[in-house]
């Protein structure tokens, strides 16, 4: 057989073609995602089919060396040895070497330019935190953040209370760890639940939300949709008083306002004066009411199952712990020690962070560590898409309305002899009343064509009758 000799390398402009689509695409299946032998074989056949001999592709392809070019030649012109090598599962993006790695095109560093991409902008979180005062909502938000954002707080007093109606405060704190920045909003509603009338509590609660998606909304319908800043609620923390039997009708009146806004997480204040079986208890109760009210709170989303055991783990201790009933506390105390965060009491310590004393730990855990960029998610994916729905449509049945009331107007103005009428109006109807004819015409023409084609069919029949 006549040995033929191999393709000439691809010029250095030439754009990937169907081709040679095929040969880079061979090349990542072989080099991205780890597969065995047998994938390395199948891209060195790909790649050697395209070059016509898989023997003279190996032996006399040139080696191109110019790194400008390389992606496309380089993946047609590798060896079977090259098409086995793979690019380490993390590629470092600033020195990839091509002489090295051949198959390697470098889409692979993309996840660490988004990650850094990220870092490089900083992550804005909201946070909403409802229930009545001294629940130990500020005391736990101080603790989960390890800052002090309610240092100029004050307290109403017993008639302001009274007459209070509920606020909106917002608190803002930039914090950083290993150099990720995170802005976080805490909005916190002071007065909820303290007047003797507190039936408009929600409504402050739900109007804040709307607000917000209102404005995200004209932001992203405006012209500078760069530099959103994102005020949307990303998770309520609707604390429980931990000394009911339940929820109270005012707490099921604000969660189902509030479910399908925004992702609701319930917290039970001040766990501490609840015995182990206490707190089984008022959640079990607590779920229960939830599913008779058709209620849903947040969903934790499914596990991946390429996660890890512990991780596994871990997610199912977190679902299994909602309601998750908390202890705060903004007080260091040595035990045995070990300075922990806790509450000294004649008979012991409270150890906020022993999960044999309360689900704080794993509340930080889902808020701060597993689960914000989930909260995030489900957000923009479902309630912010909920509430531009519902706008979107609001927006065109209200343009069909004024529409419908511009034409009835206009047409009022024609019968109206002494109303004067724009010329574009009377060109309208001139036009629509043309088009109105032209339909008669037309349906009369057809009618008379299926008359005489009857009539043709009948005369044939007759003829055919005789
Ligand atoms: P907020 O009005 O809901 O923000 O409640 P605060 O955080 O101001 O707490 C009110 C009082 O309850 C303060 O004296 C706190 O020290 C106390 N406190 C806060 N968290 C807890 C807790 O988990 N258990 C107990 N027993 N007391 C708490």
């Amino acid at each position: 057989m006549k040995h033929q000799p191999p393709p000439p390398p691809l010029p250095l402009t030439q754009p990937p073609s169907l081709s040679g689509g095929g040969g880079v695409s061979g090349g990542v299946a072989g080099s991205g995602s780890g597969s065995s032998s047998s994938s390395s074989s199948m891209v060195a056949n790909a790649i050697s089919s395209l070059n016509g001999n898989a023997n003279s592709a190996t032996s006399s392809q040139p080696t191109n060396n110019n790194h400008n070019n390389n992606i496309i030649s380089s993946s047609r012109g590798s060896s079977f040895e090259a098409a086995k090598c793979r690019p380490p599962l993390y590629p470092k993006p600033k020195t990839p070497s091509f002489d090295k790695d051949r198959d390697y095109i470098g889409f692979a560093t993309l996840p660490e330019q988004v990650h850094r991409k990220s870092v490089k902008r900083g992550f804005e979180f909201t946070l909403m935190v409802v229930g009545e005062s001294g629940l130990g909502k500020s005391t736990l938000i101080n603790s989960l953040f390890l800052g002090d954002l309610y240092k100029n707080r004050q307290m109403p007093n017993v008639e302001e209370r009274i007459e209070k109606t509920t606020r909106v405060e917002k608190k803002t704190m930039d914090i950083e760890e290993r150099g990720v920045r995170l802005r976080l909003t805490v909005v916190d509603t002071p007065g909820f639940g303290d007047a003797i009338n507190c039936e408009d509590s929600w409504r402050v609660c739900t109007s804040y939300i709307d607000e917000q998606f209102r404005q995200y909304f004209t932001d992203e319908s405006g012209l500078n949709r760069r530099n959103i800043q994102d005020n949307r609620v990303h998770c309520c923390l609707y604390f429980v008083p931990p000394w009911g039997h339940s929820l109270r009708q005012m707490d099921l009146d604000l969660i189902r306002r509030l479910h399908r806004k925004v992702n609701i997480v319930l917290v039970i204040g001040k766990a501490d004066c609840l015995n182990k079986q206490e707190v089984r208890k008022l959640k079990e109760r607590i779920l229960q009411d939830l599913e008779d009210n058709h209620i849903q709170l947040y969903q934790f989303p499914e596990c991946d199952s390429d996660e890890d055991d512990d991780f596994k783990q871990q997610d199912r201790e977190l679902k299994a712990s909602i309601p998750f009933a908390v202890v705060g506390s903004n007080t260091i105390l040595e035990v045995a020690g070990k300075k922990v965060r806790g509450r000294q009491y004649p008979w012991g310590v409270v150890n906020v962070e022993d999960p044999e004393h309360s689900d704080f730990i794993k509340l930080r855990t889902f808020l701060i560590s597993t689960h914000m960029q989930d909260l995030k998610d489900t957000t923009q994916d479902v309630h912010y898409e909920n509430f531009r729905a519902q706008c979107i449509s609001q927006i065109s049945q209200h343009a069909l309305r004024e529409r419908g009331k511009l034409k009835r107007d206009s047409i009022s103005s024609t019968n109206g002899f002494d109303a004067a009428i724009s010329e574009t109006d009377r060109l309208l109807l001139q036009k629509d009343e043309e088009i109105r004819r032209m339909q008669d015409m037309l349906t009369q023409m057809q009618e008379k064509l299926k008359q005489t084609h009857l009539m043709e069919m009948k005369k044939n029949d007759s003829v055919i009758d005789v």
